[in-house]
């Protein structure tokens, strides 16, 4: 995992001019940037701490087609074949494997509603089935003098995994060889717009002249949009992870029931988490969002816990800066690594869970624990547009937790959407507007 501690690898000097600026080097700054190059144009990545070093380096690995809101769903299945190729350039550092995305069911009522997911699964070519009882030994080894844990389940064998924490920095590395300029432990404190256009931007090292910016900037996209007047309802949530020692094999695919993931690692140990746990913490965005979250909170009311004490200097924090010059320190500087502890008591859960469903295992060894902000929308899926009053800002965020997998194909289509090409794929979805033109909101999948 990456932490502050890490150290710096990318150093590069600020450029004085460049066609694209991309705010924050995770899944989305980082391909965004890769493909811009490759299409021509010069482009600098700043990170205020580390590539990878938040949601991109913390979350489950799964590369999941599995699931997904239909207008993502033809986007993800175009990165699930990118992080292949992709794997191939960086010769196999990604850690991706095509390992699968197993869904499991307690009760036959849940495994029906899992199955309904077929249907989407069908209309768009993916191998996705319904998988019996008796046929869960294929997927699950369970000693078998112990009693049926799970009702059935639901396998896509297209889907995969790859390791976070090197899958990330290794593709910084390849747009690093290729030409992208990339700063790390430089925050972009503010954009310089003059009569209405972007000029430049303002990073704590000096200024870079640009013609356009991405901003990728995850959870902390909307403190920076509201500093120049733009308001998106992004909130976020802790979501907990831990990775056991290297343990004889449970589970072949990536996979998850009403209590617990698991996804076998390069390393032969499992990144294990809980699914019917999140926490938000309550700030200032809570109220100010709460009209466009309320039916969204409503429907995860039983996942979803409250915490009143915002983490100090989090974007959700009372005590976080929301206006700022230009020649002050920001909170992207005060914080550089959003690295919130695990949540007490919790990692003990999923050693107990984990021990519930895979006895002849017993409760994992805890190598370490971590935790991530995932940062959401109210509808679930991302915002991946221009913004209307702004254009040479490119807005790529709130990717609902589940940004990972679909990275390297939003990566691609920011870069179409920088030279101004057409996308194969229909945007509509996610575009910036949605959230103030009067639209009914269309609650995706889930986190
Ligand atoms: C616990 C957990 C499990 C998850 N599991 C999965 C999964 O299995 N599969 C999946 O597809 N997704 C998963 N996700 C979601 C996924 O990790 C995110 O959607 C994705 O990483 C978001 O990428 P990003 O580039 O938008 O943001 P981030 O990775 O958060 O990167 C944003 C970067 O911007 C930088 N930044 C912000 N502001 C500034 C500034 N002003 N100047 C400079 N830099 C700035 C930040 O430091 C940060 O590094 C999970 C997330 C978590 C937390």
């Amino acid at each position: 995992m990456i932490t502050i501690e890490t150290a710096i690898t990318f150093n590069d000097d600020l450029p004085d001019e460049v066609d694209v600026v991309v705010i924050g080097g995770g899944v989305n700054g980082v391909f965004a940037a890769l493909n811009m190059r490759r299409k021509g144009l010069k482009v600098v990545v700043l990170e205020k701490g580390r590539i990878a070093g938040e949601q991109s380096s913390r979350n489950w690995g799964w590369i999941r087609q599995h699931g997904r809101d239909p207008a993502e769903l033809p986007i993800m299945m175009e990165a699930s074949q990118l992080w292949e190729s992709f794997d191939k350039e960086v010769k196999g550092r990604t850690g991706f494997k095509r390992q699968g995305v197993l869904y499991l069911s307690q009760t036959e009522a849940a495994q029906e509603k899992r199955e309904t997911w077929i249907d989407t699964a069908k209309e768009h070519g993916l191998n996705t089935v319904a998988i019996s009882k008796d046929k869960l030994s294929n997927f699950i080894q369970r000693d078998s003098s112990t009693k049926d844990f799970w009702f059935g389940g639901v396998h896509t064998a297209s889907d995969a995994r790859a390791e976070p924490w090197q899958a990330i920095p290794a593709i910084a590395e390849l747009a690093h060889s290729e030409g992208v300029i990339i700063r790390e432990n430089c925050a972009v404190r503010a954009l310089d717009i003059q009569a209405g256009q972007i000029n430049a931007v303002v990073t704590e090292a000096g200024y870079i002249k640009t013609a356009q910016v991405v901003l990728a900037g995850g959870a902390w996209s909307s403190l920076f949009l509201r500093r120049h007047g733009i308001n998106i309802p992004q909130l976020t949530v802790r979501a907990s992870v831990a990775r056991t020692e290297a343990i004889a094999e449970v589970a072949t695919s990536n996979s998850a029931d009403q209590g617990l993931a698991y996804r076998r690692r390069e390393d032969g140990g499992y990144t294990v988490a809980l699914t019917d746990f999140e926490e938000h913490f309550v700030g200032p965005d809570s109220f100010r969002h709460l009209s466009k979250w309320i039916k969204t909170g409503y429907q995860s009311r039983h996942d979803l816990k409250l915490r009143w004490t915002a983490l100090k200097d989090t974007p959700a924090a009372w005590n976080v800066d929301r206006r700022w010059q230009a020649d002050q320190i920001t909170p992207f500087e005060k914080m550089r690594i959003l690295d919130p502890a695990p949540t007490p008591g919790k990692i003990k859960l999923m050693q107990q869970r984990f021990a519930e469903r895979f006895p002849q295992i017993g409760e994992p060894k805890i190598l370490n624990a971590w935790a991530g902000m995932i940062d959401a929308m109210p509808d679930l899926v991302p915002i991946v547009d221009r913004v209307p009053q702004l254009p040479a800002l490119i807005v790529s965020t709130g990717m609902s937790g589940h940004g990972f997998g679909i990275g390297p194909a939003f990566g691609r289509i920011i870069a179409q959407i920088a030279c101004e090409e057409k996308s194969e794929h229909d945007l509509q979805r996610f575009r910036f507007s949605r959230f103030s033109d009067g639209s009914r909101l269309d609650i995706g999948p889930s986190i």
